[in-house]
């Protein structure tokens, strides 16, 4: 019992479970719900883009059966499939520890998901689970893709809604020296929003009204490029293509491995979107693929992992 215990608290990730403290509508798209438990002074706050699981009840369940401690992962892949809860990924957006709190901005996007259709719905006191990052553990937690090397110059953020709660985050945490530029595209004008940013990084949102995903942003990461990259082009990579709709796209350099280039960029969104950036920044522009992190936050027409 001690030896589990010792080694539960060693993990870098356990579930939380919580309830719904309050929701706040902040744009047309955008819902920010707050967590509250009563060991969420032990979630780390680790800022930047902190990825975690939010584990929701079955139909006709509550979660007490979610007690799984840091070994939830193994304990959830045990189960039967039609016990095991669906979880999908989302950002933490703050923390406050000292008040037991953790916002996360859900999407409302009512393609009839299970996570945005739990969102449009939550009320206070409706429980969940949270797979975050432990406050105890002594090493690096996982789950951050924003880990530019040493001697970074330059900085380019991309991506879509649901990278817009990542994005902010990094640009609040950024060094006040930090260059370069932000590309947000959102469904709605009214989903930009003032960002705490650098003064030498530029943030550009661009209101999709409709249009296809990625059809803005795609161009204006392009120009951005165009402006930025010029000094920190090596050679151009013939990619393979990936097949987005066989495979999460997902390459986050090993911050251990980087070979500092003096230029990050971070590029997050729908995988369609995502691997035409990569294919453009990579295998056209020439940028090192050591110095970008390209992860598909989700897919046109196909649901999010479950776990
Ligand atoms: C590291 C990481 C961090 C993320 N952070 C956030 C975050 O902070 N906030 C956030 O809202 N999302 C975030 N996402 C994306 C989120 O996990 C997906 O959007 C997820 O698919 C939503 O689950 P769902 O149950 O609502 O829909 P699913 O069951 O996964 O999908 C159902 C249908 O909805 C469509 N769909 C899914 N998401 C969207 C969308 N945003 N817009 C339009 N159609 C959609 C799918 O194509 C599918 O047709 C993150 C993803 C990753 C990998």
């Amino acid at each position: 019992m001690v030896r589990t215990q010792a080694r539960r608290a060693t993990r870098s990730y356990r579930l939380f479970t919580v309830e719904v403290r309050r929701t706040v509508r902040v744009s047309p798209s955008f819902l920010r719900v707050t967590f509250t438990g009563p060991d969420l002074d032990l979630f780390a706050d680790n800022g930047f883009d902190q990825r975690i699981k939010v584990v929701f009840p079955l139909p006709g369940q509550d979660i007490d059966h979610l007690e799984w401690g840091a070994d939830w992962h193994e304990r959830w892949r045990a189960l039967p499939e039609r016990e095991r809860n669906l979880m999908r990924t989302y950002t933490v957006r703050a923390v406050r520890r000292e008040l037991c709190e953790v916002d996360v901005e859900f999407v409302l996007h009512g393609d009839g998901g299970p996570a945005s259709r739990w969102a449009a719905a939550a009320r206070p006191g409706d429980r969940v689970g949270v797979v975050g990052p432990d406050a105890r553990y002594p090493g690096q937690h996982k789950g951050i893709g924003f880990t530019p090397p040493g001697g970074t110059r330059t900085i380019l953020l991309a991506g879509d809604e649901t990278a817009t709660p990542a994005a902010v985050s990094i640009l609040e945490r950024l060094s006040r020296h930090a260059r370069g530029e932000a590309v947000l595209e959102v469904p709605h004008a009214g989903d930009a929003r003032p960002a705490t940013a650098p003064a030498g990084m530029r943030v550009t949102w661009l209101a999709r009204r409709g249009a296809a995903h990625g059809s803005l942003l795609i161009p204006t990461v392009r120009d951005a490029v165009a402006r930025l990259a010029v000094p920190y082009l090596r050679r151009r990579t013939p990619l393979p293509e990936p097949d987005v709709d066989a495979d999460p796209l997902w390459e986050v350099p090993d911050p251990a491995a980087a070979v500092p280039t003096g230029m990050f960029a971070w590029l997050a969104g729908e995988s369609g979107a995502i691997a035409a950036l990569r294919r453009h920044l990579v295998g056209q522009v020439g940028l090192d693929r050591a110095s970008v992190a390209f992860m598909g936050y989700w897919r046109l027409g196909g649901a999010g992992r479950a776990g």
